[in-house]
């Protein structure tokens, strides 16, 4: 995986280059969907002491200016991501939470005619396919112990 340079995404969206920012960033690229208390973990892991304000503070800069998008499926936490600007959607397993990416079927939004837009100019369709994730799909059909089910998998 080749890393972005980080600090020149940061200028180019006219943010100033900050440590924090530059941890956050990382963060989010490398653990895509994370959400806050991951983001928060990985970022104490690289800086050190970092308030979860600060940690806050900077995700919301870095989504205010499109550089990571987040994402808030029904009943789940905000997760963040650097993938951006490419409506990619997201497939999410209703057992563990797990988020898959799936690229846009059309490439652009929005990807979805409404059947009757009422008039409105639609710009974008929320897209969330709903469902079991292989792991957990072999973990109820393999076991009927559900109790050692991981649940720290990761499924990236
Ligand atoms: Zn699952
Ligand atoms: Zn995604």
């Amino acid at each position: 995986m080749t890393t972005p340079d980080f600090a020149a995404v940061l200028r180019e969206a006219s943010l100033r280059v900050t440590k924090p920012r530059l941890a956050v960033l990382t963060a989010v690229h490398e653990h895509p969907h994370a959400d806050t208390d991951t983001v928060i973990g990985h970022v104490r892991a690289d800086l050190g002491a970092v308030s979860h304000q600060a940690v806050y503070d900077v995700l919301r800069a870095l989504t205010d200016a499109g550089i990571v998008r987040r994402i808030q499926p029904a009943g789940a936490t905000a997760r963040y991501e650097s993938r951006v600007g490419d409506n990619h959607h997201h497939l999410v397993c209703r057992s563990c939470g797990a988020i898959a990416d799936v690229d846009c079927s059309v490439g652009h939004a929005p990807c979805l005619t409404a059947s009757d837009d009422h008039g409105f100019v639609v710009d974008e369709a929320e897209v969330v396919y709903w469902g079991t994730c292989p792991d957990c799909a072999a973990a109820s059909s393999t076991s009927t112990t559900d109790h050692i089910r991981s649940t720290t998998t990761s499924h990236q």
